[in-house]
């Protein structure tokens, strides 16, 4: 699709995953994002979370008897918490700071958080310069 303006993406050059669960373009600044956390649990994360409850049965189970088994759901509970945390922390765009999952809550704070993002980042850069100029005094 052209649209006449030559568009080109904020980073070019990109770390390459293997396996990424999602790859998409970042909507503000054009980048080519991947995704390797999937929110969803894999068969490997369930085998774990039987053998936790295992284990925490093979403790409580003198107090608790069968009714340990109930562990089962706190457990999950937090490994749904752990998995869609890794996710939306991926989904923030490291190169322009743009967050969709605020964006569809909330567009204000979608728009702040780029705001800052950028402010940090010339913050940085400016600080960077400064130890540079510092360091060419020094020398
Ligand atoms: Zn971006």
């Amino acid at each position: 699709m052209s649209i006449g303006i030559d568009v080109k993406p904020l980073e070019e050059r990109v770390y390459r995953y293997k396996q990424p669960f999602k790859s998409f373009y970042c909507p503000l600044c054009r980048t080519k994002r991947s995704i390797i956390h999937n929110f969803r649990l894999t068969k490997g994360n369930f085998f774990q979370i039987v053998l936790i409850t295992i284990v925490i049965n093979i403790c409580v189970f003198p107090f608790t008897g069968a009714k340990g088994l109930f562990f089962i759901f706190p457990v999950w509970g937090v490994f749904e918490f752990v998995k869609r945390s890794l996710f939306k922390k991926e989904i923030a765009c490291p190169h322009c700071g743009f967050d969709a999952s605020w964006y569809k809550r909330d567009v204000k704070v979608a728009r702040k958080i780029v705001e800052e993002f950028w402010l940090t980042k010339a913050g940085q850069s400016s600080a960077l310069k400064d130890e540079k100029l510092e360091a060419e005094a020094i020398s």
